[in-house]
């Protein structure tokens, strides 16, 4: 497209990148292509704009938003806060945000300098408690008049904004992307892998490319050891209600916009923290990426599976397209000990040494 201007930050939602991730594949030995879905180049650095969008305007069209008047509460580990707390700033809502203790201050802070109020909640709360965030947004909105919970668990917007956003790009980017010597191609998405929390992403993509594109790729959901979305149910039982660091992913309990489409995901790999993180570092280092842990999770995740039984044919198959989406970036958490441990916490390097000896420093 080419450049023009543009109404608002809201039109700069979306529209991301797929790019080679040739490093790591050939670091792998993968002979398939391994591709990333860049969402941090979003206007609000996350997947989840493009479902705050579109619920705010589909919410507007059915006269349930008023301007000037309505306040938008909502359950969130963060980022689908900031993309409608971004769209609210801009058509002038009110914002009220509940969110875990364990998600990012940076997350936090984006919320605050958009204006939104932030209310923490306690990590071991049940969903359905009246002190979990999602219970405490229920509460706020019956004593708040005018108030609107959007409901990203439950609203179909969600899979939708992905299904009409998101699918559509990944496909237009491999369809229209020639075959050459060095890259040959199969022409379609054979592989799709994306880590679930409301499970909007991963369901709402694997419908559009099974819909409109490829009926037969393969959808891969990616799940933190602790959670429990993972099928069979089976693959939870290992590490059951432990705590993981990674935000954005997992739950302790199956969310509606994931339960409406049980056959579009065909396989569920579970994660750790210690492999997402490695993973985030291999594609900063490697990618030059700076990419959050989810999409730590979504690449070690991907690689797991290609790995498996079920993957290794694909993984060997020069030409096969394997999309891996990564869902944030590295601004929501720069002060966190995972991303310090990659930044700052490092051996020194040859390079640092020599640097050392240079300046004359130790
Ligand atoms: N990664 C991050 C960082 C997120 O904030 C989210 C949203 N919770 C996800 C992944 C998962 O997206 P979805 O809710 O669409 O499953």
């Amino acid at each position: 497209m080419s450049p023009q201007v543009l109404d608002s930050v809201l039109d700069a939602v979306g529209n991301t990148p797929l790019i080679r991730l040739d490093r790591i594949a050939k670091r792998e030995g993968l002979e398939c292509n391994l591709l990333g879905k860049l969402e941090y180049t979003s206007a609000g650095g996350s997947v989840k704009d493009r479902i705050a969008k579109r619920m705010i305007e589909v919410a507007e069209q059915e006269g349930k938003l008023v301007p000037g008047q309505s306040t938008v509460i909502e359950a969130t580990s963060g980022n689908t806060g900031i993309g409608l707390a971004m769209a609210c700033a801009v058509k002038g809502y009110s914002v009220i945000i509940t969110m875990p203790k364990k998600m990012s201050l940076e997350k936090e802070a984006a919320l605050r300098a958009l204006n939104a109020e932030v209310i923490r909640t306690p990590n071991e709360a049940a969903w359905d408690s009246p002190e979990s965030h999602i219970g405490v947004a229920l509460r706020l909105q019956k004593g708040i008049p005018g108030s609107v919970i959007l409901d990203q668990y439950r609203n179909m917007n969600n899979p939708l904004a992905h299904e009409l956003t998101t699918a559509p790009e990944i496909i237009e980017a491999v369809t229209s992307t020639p075959p050459t010597l060095g890259h040959p191609s199969s022409g379609k998405v054979d592989v799709f892998v994306a880590g679930a929390g409301t499970g909007g992403t991963v369901s709402g993509v694997a419908k559009g490319i099974k819909k409109a594109h490829n009926p037969d790729c393969i959808v891969v959901g990616v799940d933190p050891v602790g959670s429990a979305l993972a099928l069979p149910a089976s693959l939870n039982e290992t590490g059951k209600g432990t705590s993981y660091a990674v935000e954005g992913i997992g739950y302790d309990f199956t969310p509606e916009v994931l339960t409406r489409e049980p056959d579009m995901i065909n396989a569920w790999v579970k994660t750790n923290d210690t492999d997402a993180f490695a993973a985030v570092k291999s594609l900063m280092r490697h990618e030059g990426m700076l990419v959050g842990g989810s999409s730590g999770s979504a690449l070690a995740g991907g690689l797991a599976w290609l790995r498996s039984e079920s993957g290794r044919e694909i993984a060997q198959t020069p030409g096969k397209n394997v999309v891996i989406l990564l869902p944030d970036g590295l601004r929501n958490y720069i002060g966190k000990d995972w991303f310090l441990d990659i930044a700052l916490r490092q051996e020194p390097s040859p390079l640092a040494k020599r640097i050392a000896e240079v300046l004359g420093r130790s």
